[in-house]
């Protein structure tokens, strides 16, 4: 069947569901063995030295941020064209949201205009940032470092859209999205839409072992029964509550998934790449804007966007074809909420400019050549 086709979605192997039923099988649903296997993998995977799973993306901001000691008084600079945990995760731990424009060509968050913002406020004002790798498109955080090491300010990258992504610096190195060589802490997910599914699930990578170690801790309640770390010690039963945390955690049976879906992340993302070259090849010379190629790196295509004039339109068309393309995002800043802490329209136009015309086309690993025809030919039919 070749229909319906949504923008993206999870491919579940035999190999996938042997291994979720032997998890079920064993002796642990929860915190066993396949949470700290899935971790160790995961940072092999990315070139992280440690990586800590969690119960889903917004969890793993969340937890970033009260690992960095964000308060009422701290204030972090975030892209408006991201998903609202970005901005969320600073909100839940009292701390001030401040945004600077995209680039218009990358769409991440543009280096000039947060440089801008940091001049505009007094020294010492903003205590870091929260960049994503817009689509799966890495930001270059070399030069961001540059600029926040100036100003004193810690980096989280939001790398839900980019694991197995890459860039290379100015002197040519290689940087995994997420390798943490740049940022303090990088946040993942493993929503069914993302390159790994595990239902809901989130990882947070870093090479921080301070950092590290208050994430163990927050994700389950701040509770330890590492004596090295406890006031008492009563006997074997004894804990102590030590921070104000969170049960956070991710269950057994969905870090055994995870394993198996890591297993052919390489391959998936070989197949996302076939993907986004035959879209750039059936748009060149039509009216749709693909996404910029990346000549320093690799593009993870978690997204595919397109930018199209009459966007509305096509959207519909689209639907009524059974194709659920999608828009990715609606500027946070013109979100109620946001809004009603004073941003407006206007605020950022090239964010605003940005939204107008964006479209995301169907991109998973296990789409078709014979699907993919078929959303270019209905693409096309309408432009
Ligand atoms: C999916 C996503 C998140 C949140 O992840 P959840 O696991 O859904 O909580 C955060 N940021 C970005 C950019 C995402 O795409």
């Amino acid at each position: 069947m070749i229909k319906p086709i949504p923008y993206g979605r999870q491919h579940i192997s035999d190999l996938d569901i042997q291994a979720v039923i032997e998890t079920l099988q064993s002796d642990f649903l929860t915190q066993g063995p396949k949470i700290a296997e899935f971790e160790e993998k995961f940072a092999s995977y990315i070139g992280s030295r440690y990586a800590v799973a969690v119960s889903n993306g917004t969890a793993a901001l969340h937890l970033s941020m009260m690992a960095l000691g964000v308060d009422d008084e701290t204030n972090v600079i975030v892209s408006p064209i991201t998903f609202a945990a970005d901005g969320n995760g600073v909100r839940y731990c009292g701390g001030n949201v401040y945004f600077a424009d995209i680039d218009p060509e990358t769409y991440n968050i543009d280096i000039n205009s947060v440089k801008n913002l940091i001049e505009s406020m007094p020294e010492g004002f903003f205590s870091g940032i929260v960049v994503v790798d817009f689509a799966g498109r890495p930001m270059e955080l070399d030069i961001l470092r540059a600029l926040t090491e100036e100003n004193d300010m810690w980096i989280v990258e939001d790398a839900c859209h980019a694991p197995g992504g890459h860039f290379f610096d100015i002197n040519e190195k290689r940087h995994n999205c997420g390798s943490g060589y740049f940022a303090e802490l990088a946040v993942f997910s493993f929503h069914p839409v993302k390159h790994i599914a595990t239902g809901e699930g989130g990882m947070i990578t870093t090479n921080n072992t301070q950092l590290y170690e208050k994430l163990k801790l927050l994700r389950t309640h701040g509770i330890t029964k590492d004596p090295a770390i406890m006031d008492q010690n009563h006997g074997g039963w004894y804990y102590e509550m030590i921070e104000l945390g969170y049960n956070y955690r991710m269950p057994d049976i969905q870090a055994a998934l995870g394993i198996s879906q890591l297993s052919v992340a390489d391959a998936n993302m070989q197949r996302r790449q076939e993907l986004a070259r035959r879209y750039n090849k059936a748009f060149e010379n039509t009216p749709i804007k693909a996404p910029k190629v990346m000549t320093n790196g690799l593009h993870a295509y978690h997204l595919y966007v397109i930018q199209v004039e009459n966007r509305k339109g096509l959207y519909d068309h689209l639907h009524a074809n059974q194709i659920y393309a999608q828009v990715h995002y609606v500027p946070m800043h013109l979100m109620p909420y946001y809004k009603n802490l004073g941003f407006k329209e206007g605020d950022y136009p090239v964010s605003e400019a940005y939204y107008n015309k964006c479209l995301s086309l169907p991109m998973y690993a296990s789409l078709t050549d014979e699907q993919q025809d078929y959303v270019i030919e209905k693409v096309l039919e309408f432009v």
